[in-house]
């Protein structure tokens, strides 16, 4: 059988376990040298009909989940699959809600499997933007957050009491629930990089830019962020006036300002209420389908998640910041 290319495709594909346990065994162990994710030995027996290993190094055993995002989940692999051939080619994203519609597992399961699956969705890449001959690249930030009117009711009264505490002539309204991210696009990989940072001040923004902006590009900000000295000594520097003239030449964010617009949509549309602690995850989401678009294909995409799923882990206690460690 073919790989798939189609969501249809993949159900019927992974709906065969053998075969869903074969395609993820590629990718956990890409050399095909199986090693005891607990002790590093390659020496086991593995029990077929289990599909487990017995290693004889720690003399424990381990299924193809441990040491993976799928780690200590009853969920079988041929769901975990479907979800994240969902999450990484469906344009707009797929709710929690939509999960535990298509594959009966409850909502707060299909929640925390988005989540861990974003955990693999995260881009490892370190290498900074831009080049020291003049690449371009674009920087800005945005108030980025789900709608107060679609929030859970506590969180609700919490930004009400927030605002109440502002003075009125403040009108941060717009603002309420939202988070400020800060955003970085490279011209040349056509590449974005986002995340949520503590406030838009000049100092938090230049750290970002000295961080991850290779020394001696250009870099393109908008007027309404004061740049100073740090960067002019060390990039060269050119602002966009939104009233005068929206796009000076190359002298432009709109590839960023793009990047913003499809996240604010898709988190107003398929995801009503994420809270500001969260927004991290979506982001790292965001970015992989927005930087996987050209040239990629569903099936590329997919494997590509597939292959980054070994090494991370996100429990429960992580992700709710609660510290119990219940398992789903
Ligand atoms: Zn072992």
């Amino acid at each position: 059988m073919e790989y798939p290319t189609t969501l249809q495709d993949a159900i019927v594909y992974f709906s065969d376990k053998d075969r869903a346990f074969a395609y993820a065994l590629n990718y956990r162990w890409p050399n095909g040298l199986v090693t005891c994710p607990r002790c590093g030995s390659e020496r086991h027996a593995f029990i077929k009909t289990r599909r487990i290993w017995e290693c004889y190094g720690c003399k424990r055993q381990f299924s193809l989940k441990v040491g993976t995002i799928f780690e200590d989940s009853a969920i079988s692999l041929d769901k975990w699959m479907m979800v994240a051939w969902m999450l990484t080619n469906c344009k707009n994203g797929v709710s929690s809600y939509e999960i535990h519609r298509s594959i009966g597992v409850t909502q707060k399961t299909a929640w925390f499997m988005l989540h861990r699956i974003r955990e693999a969705m995260k881009s490892d890449k370190a290498a900074k933007f831009g080049s020291n001959d003049g690449g371009e690249v674009e920087s800005d930030e945005a108030y980025i957050g789900g709608k107060v009117k679609n929030m859970h009711h506590s969180r609700k009264l919490k930004i009400r009491k927030e605002l109440s505490e502002i003075p009125a002539w403040k009108n941060t309204t717009r603002y309420a629930g939202k988070a400020p991210v800060m955003g970085l696009f490279d011209r040349t990989s056509r590449e974005v990089r986002a995340k949520v940072v503590p406030n838009t001040r000049r100092e938090t923004l230049q750290r970002e830019i000295l961080s991850n902006v290779e020394h001696g590009s250009k870099v393109y900000t908008d007027e309404a962020t004061a740049y100073e000295n740090a960067l002019k000594n060390n990039y060269i520097h050119e602002t966009v006036n939104h009233i005068d003239c929206y796009v000076r030449g190359q002298v432009h964010t709109n590839c960023l300002e793009n990047f913003w617009s499809l996240t604010k949509r898709n988190l107003a549309g398929t995801y009503v209420a994420v809270e500001p602690f969260h927004l991290d995850r979506y982001l790292d989401e965001q970015m992989f389908r927005f930087n996987n678009r050209l040239g990629v294909t569903d099936h590329q995409r997919f494997n590509k998640v597939m292959s980054q799923v070994a090494g991370r882990r996100l429990t429960y206690a992580d992700l709710t910041g609660t510290g119990s460690a219940t398992s789903h």
